[in-house]
């Protein structure tokens, strides 16, 4: 069936993002295992880096969990239902980001809530 052969394709793009991001991390990692030596001179840019880096592999590690998140999900076949609302997600949404586990709505819905602790009018009496 058509339907199934564009999960075959979306694990197969998922697939190869996930080396991708793989190897960013293992390479973000070593350079901050091989920065131990820091010259006193450059410790602010050497330390700056580091957290650089750490801020980055933190991000990758989000991004390999979610990969890995719809992966599993092909492999249960729920992949592209909303984890949320459990409606499909849409496809021109998988397109974009393979690995989203909630649909538009939700996401939005997410966005708005965290967003909601911000008051976006003050009254000046
Ligand atoms: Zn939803």
């Amino acid at each position: 069936m058509s339907e199934h052969a564009s999960v075959e394709r979306e694990r197969e793009k998922l697939l190869k993002e996930l080396s991708q991001v793989q190897d960013e991390l293992n390479s973000l990692r070593e350079s901050m295992q091989t920065e131990v030596d820091i010259e006193v001179d450059e410790g602010d840019s050497e330390v700056f880096e580091r957290e650089k880096n750490a801020a980055l592999i933190a991000v990758m590690e989000i991004r390999l969990q979610d990969i890995q998140n719809a992966l599993r999900s092909i492999e249960k076949g729920n992949y592209g239902i909303c984890t949320r609302c459990n409606k499909p997600i849409e496809p021109g949404r998988l397109e974009v980001k393979p690995d989203a586990t909630l649909c538009l709505n939700c996401q939005q819905e997410i966005e708005r809530l965290s967003r909601r602790g911000r008051p976006t009018r003050q009254i000046q009496w």
